[in-house]
């Protein structure tokens, strides 16, 4: 299986509306390993179709262990309110500190269809509503006050230069070779 490239800010898709997903056969499952193969490859806790170039509404999400595919996702309930650093795979090295729930409750699909609920604290909560913003066109940098977004940008105007265009290539992982998996881009 191949890694799928990643969107990088500046690609149109990245701020489109996804499309419900209604079709739940082998397309799906190959499209979600795919994901799973490619966040793992670029160290991420979270990635969204649209970073892979896609339109359906779903994303796929491992943090600490704890390993979903969320198609079709809503969020149903969310409560607290905390700050803390972000990142995302589609704006390389660039952080921010965002304001989320610190609790949500997650309504989706899997990818047989079958409908599940999942309630999540803490960094989860926090991927979860990461990884939904992305479905509808949103991204973490939104969030930033007009100064803090404005130094994001100009610091992504620097780094997206070793970039071609709008899209990164990933290497495929090879056991051992990184030791620094503590990184928490999704
Ligand atoms: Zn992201």
């Amino acid at each position: 299986m191949s890694l799928l490239p990643i969107r990088l800010l500046g690609d149109p898709i990245l701020r489109e509306e996804t499309v419900v997903v209604t079709e739940f056969g082998d397309d799906l499952r190959s499209l979600v390993d795919a994901m799973f193969e490619t966040m793992y490859a670029a160290s991420g806790i979270g990635l969204a179709a649209p970073q892979v170039g896609r339109r359906e509404r779903l994303a796929v999400v491992d943090v600490e262990g704890a390993r979903y595919a969320l198609i079709n996702p809503e969020i149903v309930l969310a409560e607290g309110k905390e700050k803390a650093e972000e990142a995302c795979l589609s704006v390389p090295d660039v952080y921010g500190v965002v304001e989320r729930a610190t609790r949500v409750v997650v309504r989706a699909q899997d990818v047989t269809g079958a409908p599940f609920e999942v309630d999540a604290t803490d960094l989860l909560a926090r991927c979860f509503q990461h990884e939904i913003d992305h479905l509808h066109g949103k991204l973490f940098i939104d969030y930033l006050s007009y100064l803090k977004r404005r130094a994001a940008l100009a610091e992504w105007e620097e780094l997206r230069k070793q970039y071609q265009g709008t899209v990164r290539h990933l290497k495929p992982v090879t056991a051992g070779e990184d030791g620094s998996s503590t990184t928490t881009d999704d």
